[in-house]
């Protein structure tokens, strides 16, 4: 029999993506390198077996897929995408389809398209979120390439991403890259959320002596509010696991070095080449960073000690929640905008309300506020700002002094907290009609006579800096 879609690589994520599609009805056809993942994989497929394809080689494989073929990819990213691409190429006719649904650098994803565009062959750059259960019962879908061929695909790759009121979180962003570098934004997203509620986890502890498990209970309340969202909630579950080794709260037996696969630097670099600074991201990434200068940190702690100038009273449970929200929405105001600027270099066309809107289920920054910010977006942002848009603007102006009241009590407290104290200078610096880099330009144009504009007029200006210098 014949199968519209096949899948290669049956790790993590594809063996769920490929039950899930089975699961919707439709046959799939599908290929590991290592041959026995594939028998082990159907054997344990239960009822939906009948449903999968299995092949041991490539030209069975293919052999086994319906024209227009469409063959999804979920290996590692990187060099392996490269490898299964050469093997498969050559078996494949005109119009037949490869969808690259791992986290590849969307500048590998422009790379393949135009490469196998030449050989007549489409190329489709599918961003999944969601980990494990997310591929096998809904995740959420960003989707770049041939808006043609995923016409093809789309009712297949609709029916089993997530669903919001019934909408599919799966959406086409534009050509080539354009999923890809959704999907990495998402994840650039992701790290900032993640990082303000370690943040807000470190006041707590390092500042007021809460114990994990209070503060999982804060967190679980708070997920009955305006912070509801799927990264509070399993914080608030995680904070409130005991290890069951020791009897120990989890968090307390697990080394404070964070990992990452790259794709929130990506944000970040991306960002920097775009001309945009999302500092609450690249606080999350630096974060990360200094984590794994463990031993570094615990010299330094040894040298300086306890750094703390304490002149202020903890932060009530309310002004947290608060300022935590006003962060997370600068981290998404910050977010935004890199789509928007890199829609623009690429000439993508990304619908930023979608991308809001398949945000909403399925991936791991899912929450209440996604709905929200979509309608805004869909309403025109003020400057491209989304803390400018009228609902926000209400809640960042009642979070604000949240934020402040936390930033500074974690600075006087000698508390790190990177992603929240860039929100803040963010913040200040969008909220002020003049800078100071007045002086700055000063500056350059001393030293280096680059020039300044002038406010009453006149692009080019010099200063009378000559004579001005003196060497006492
Ligand atoms: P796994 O490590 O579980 O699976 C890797 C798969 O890649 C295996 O099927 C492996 O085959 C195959 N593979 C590796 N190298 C090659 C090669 N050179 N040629 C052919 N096949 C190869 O990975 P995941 O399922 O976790 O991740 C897959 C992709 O999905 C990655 O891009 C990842 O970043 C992305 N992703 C992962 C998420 C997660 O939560 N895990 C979430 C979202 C995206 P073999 O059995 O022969 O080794």
């Amino acid at each position: 029999s014949h199968a519209r879609i096949g899948l290669v690589g049956l790790g993590v994520m594809g063996a769920n993506l490929s039950l899930n599609i089975a699961d919707h009805g439709f046959p799939i056809a599908v290929y590991n390198r290592t041959g026995a993942v594939t028998d082990a994989f159907v054997a344990s497929a239960g009822d939906l077996a009948e449903r999968l394809v299995p092949a041991q080689t490539y030209e069975d494989f293919v052999a086994s897929l319906s024209k227009p073929r469409a063959i999804i990819i979920m290996v590692k990213a990187g060099g392996p995408v490269d490898a299964v691409i050469a093997d498969l190429g050559p078996l494949l006719d005109e119009g037949d389809m490869i969808i690259d649904a791992g986290n590849a650098n969307f500048h590998d994803t422009r790379r393949r398209e135009a490469a196998l565009r030449e050989k007549g062959l489409n190329f489709i750059g599918m961003g999944v979120s969601g980990g494990e259960e997310g591929a096998r019962h809904g995740p959420s879908i960003m989707v770049g390439g041939n808006k043609a061929s995923y016409e093809v695909i789309r009712d297949i790759i609709e029916a089993i991403s997530a669903k919001h009121d019934g909408q599919p979180c799966a959406a086409h962003f534009g050509p080539d890259g354009a999923g890809h570098f959704v999907k990495t934004v998402h994840n650039g997203i992701e790290y900032a959320d993640m990082q303000m509620i370690a943040e807000v986890y470190g006041v707590l502890r390092d500042g007021a002596g809460r114990t994990p498990s209070e503060i999982g209970a804060l967190f679980e309340a708070w997920d009955k509010g305006p912070l509801k969202s799927y990264l509070v909630e399993i914080s608030g579950k995680v904070l409130q696991t005991a290890d069951p080794k020791t009897g120990q709260p989890m968090v307390d037996v697990i080394v404070d070095t964070a990992g990452q696969k790259g794709t929130g630097r990506w944000t970040a670099i991306e960002a920097i080449t775009l001309g945009q600074s999302p500092s609450t991201i690249e606080a999350a990434v630096a974060a990360r960073s200094w984590s794994s200068e463990k031993a570094t940190r615990e010299a330094g702690q040894a040298l300086f000690g306890d750094d703390a100038v304490e002149t202020m009273p903890m932060p009530s449970d309310a002004t947290l929640e608060k300022a935590l929200l006003a962060a997370k929405l600068i981290a998404y105001d910050q977010g935004f905008k890199i789509l928007i600027a890199a829609s623009s270099t690429y000439d993508w066309g990304i619908d930023l309300a979608a991308a809001a809107e398949v945000w909403r289920e399925g991936c791991i920054i899912r929450s209440a506020l996604l709905d929200d910010m979509a309608q805004a977006i869909r309403a025109g942002l003020p400057h491209d700002q989304l803390i400018f848009a009228p609902t926000f603007a209400d809640m960042i102006r009642e979070g604000a002094p949240a934020l402040r009241r936390v930033v500074a009590y974690a600075a006087l407290k000698g508390l790190p907290i990177p992603a929240f104290a860039n929100a803040l200078a963010y913040f200040d610096t969008m909220r002020q009609g003049r800078g100071t880099t007045d002086l700055v330009q000063a500056q350059r144009d001393f030293f280096g006579a680059h020039g300044f504009e002038r406010v009453d007029g006149g692009a080019g200006q010099h200063g009378p800096w000559a004579g001005t210098v003196s060497h006492s």
